[in-house]
């Protein structure tokens, strides 16, 4: 069940804003009113835009931003059970999932206050060629101007700070577009970060029509850098239209695991079902493909099946539920259309395939082709295929088999075949004798292929909302 109804105004210029109309917001899981958000759009966004560069126009010294990023962390660990019932209740992510989401916020703003203190740049080697001889060069990092940012429904607090977060630190102001599923949990954050000091204009919130908003950042040339978490048609396309501006994108997965023989099967297994069903699979990293070397692939089925059975299929505010709605039944319809296409095609269904209640059980499948949309599509959904394979040549090949190339993993004892596969499987990150899930903070995290082009992560997010001015001294 949700919590009681909130309502929330858009935060431009330092102001909580009406519009007078209201995006209600509703529970994934039962479609109540969790609560409603001012609606803005066009206008909004110009305002929203002016403020941010008004703002820059008076640029905050290093040591406060930090000490605002510092104060923001510790608001996030304080009011923790809220944000984590925010989350839940807007997103449908169980309370489980949730709370690790609100605690990993504190440390995207913990790590981005210590790049905020450590932001500088390089010194030249001038008198390395006859041209410099004479002179003393440096690099210092200016902040890039206004950063226009776009957030997805899954992680609505955690991605939010991975954008507000490193930007804040880089001197640069935000103008912030949340999904419109999920604005709740970004308006909680920009509370927060004003009750830690934020002054005016550095932080801006448009809840609205996802076009009318994003043309805005497109068209304006004051936003220099667009930063897009989401789908990757959304993403590419919004890239095209912004040719002169900085376009960091974060997109999808279809993320694979390779299975070795030699592999801890219980712990893979134990793994596995954790990071392939929890928050019904709605992650960009969700384990989707797993291929288990052929001698080890009964084996491991064995392990892995009574462990999918297990999770708790439910209500979402419940403390010990793992797997909780879709974010809508269009996502739902979708992805039992998938299964079925796949079962058309010769796959066999070994766990789930069908609903509990309103929800999609987790769901096993086996013998799905390789060009099945469960097998190299992104199901973003509570779903997984098993296969087997006969050498590591071919599982690095199915594992490539997609236009994504987010993270994947590979479970093994032997070094030699982790580092192989480290080497050759085509993502942006790779996690051995861990679930390719895994995620903390300060990785650099982004993908390759259609998974996008950049690296998040405060240390990495912040050397791409800056650039390097060159000051060279004749002596
Ligand atoms: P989405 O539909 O692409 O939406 C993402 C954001 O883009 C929302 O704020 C949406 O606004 C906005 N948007 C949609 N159309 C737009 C347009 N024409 N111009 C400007 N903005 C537009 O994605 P989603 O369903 O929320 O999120 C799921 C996707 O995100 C999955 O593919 C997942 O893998 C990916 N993801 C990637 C990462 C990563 O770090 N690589 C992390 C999490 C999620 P509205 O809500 O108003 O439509």
């Amino acid at each position: 069940m949700a919590t009681t109804a909130i309502e929330r105004k858009l935060l431009v210029g330092g102001e909580w804003v009406e519009t007078g109309s209201w995006l209600d917001v509703l529970s994934p899981y039962d479609g109540s009113l969790v609560g409603r958000v001012a609606k803005g759009g066009a206008a909004e966004a110009q305002s929203a835009v002016d403020a941010a560069a008004r703002a820059m126009a008076d640029p905050l010294p290093a040591h406060e931003r930090a000490a605002i990023l510092d104060r923001t962390a510790h608001l996030i660990d304080e009011h923790s059970e809220e944000v984590a019932r925010t989350i839940s209740a807007e997103a449908g992510k169980p309370m489980k999932a949730a709370r690790v989401e609100a605690a990993r916020a504190v440390s995207t703003f913990t790590m981005a206050a210590v790049e905020a203190r450590k932001l500088a740049g390089d010194m030249v080697p001038m008198d390395a060629s006859p041209a410099g001889a004479g002179k003393v060069a440096f690099t210092v990092r200016r902040p890039i101007g206004v950063v226009g940012a776009i957030s997805p429904f899954n992680f609505p607090f955690n991605l939010v700070a991975h954008k507000v977060a490193p930007a804040l630190a880089a001197g640069c102001a935000v103008v912030l577009k949340p999904a419109s599923q999920t604005p709740l949990s970004a308006l909680l954050l920009a509370e927060l970060e004003v009750e830690a000091g934020l002054p005016a204009g550095w932080l801006n919130v448009v809840v609205g029509p996802a076009a009318e908003v994003g043309d805005v950042l497109v068209d304006d040339e004051r936003v220099a850098l667009l930063t897009f978490t989401g789908s990757a048609g959304v993403g590419w396309k919004l890239r095209e239209r912004a040719a002169r501006k900085r376009v960091n994108l974060e997109l999808g997965n279809a993320t694979p695991v390779i299975v070795a023989a030699d592999a801890d099967l219980d712990d893979v297994a134990t793994r596995l079902a954790a990071n392939a069903f929890s928050f019904a699979g709605q992650s960009c990293i969700s384990v989707q493909r797993v291929y288990v070397e052929r001698s080890a692939y009964d084996a491991f089925l064995e392990c892995f099946l009574p462990r999918v059975e297990a999770l708790v299929v439910g209500d979402p505010s419940a403390d010990d539920t793992d797997v909780g709605p879709l974010i809508s039944q269009d996502d739902r319809d979708r992805i039992l259309e998938w299964i079925e296409e796949a079962r058309s095609r010769g796959a066999r269904i070994l766990a789930g395939g069908t609903l509990d209640g309103e929800l999609l059980r987790p769901t096993v499948v086996a013998d799905a082709p390789p060009d099945a949309k469960v097998s190299c599509e992104e199901v973003f959904g509570p779903l997984c295929t098993v296969t087997p394979y006969d050498s590591l040549d071919d599982a690095i090949a199915l594992a490539n088999g997609t236009r994504y190339g987010l993270q994947a993993g590979i479970f093994t004892r032997d070094v030699k075949a982790a580092l192989r596969a480290a080497h050759e499987l085509e993502f942006g990150g790779v996690t051995v004798n861990e679930a390719p899930t895994f995620r903390a903070d300060q990785m650099p995290y982004g993908g390759v292929k259609d998974s996008g082009n950049t690296r998040e992560g405060p240390a990495y997010a912040v050397r791409e909302m800056t650039e390097q001015r060159l000051v060279v001294l004749q002596l």
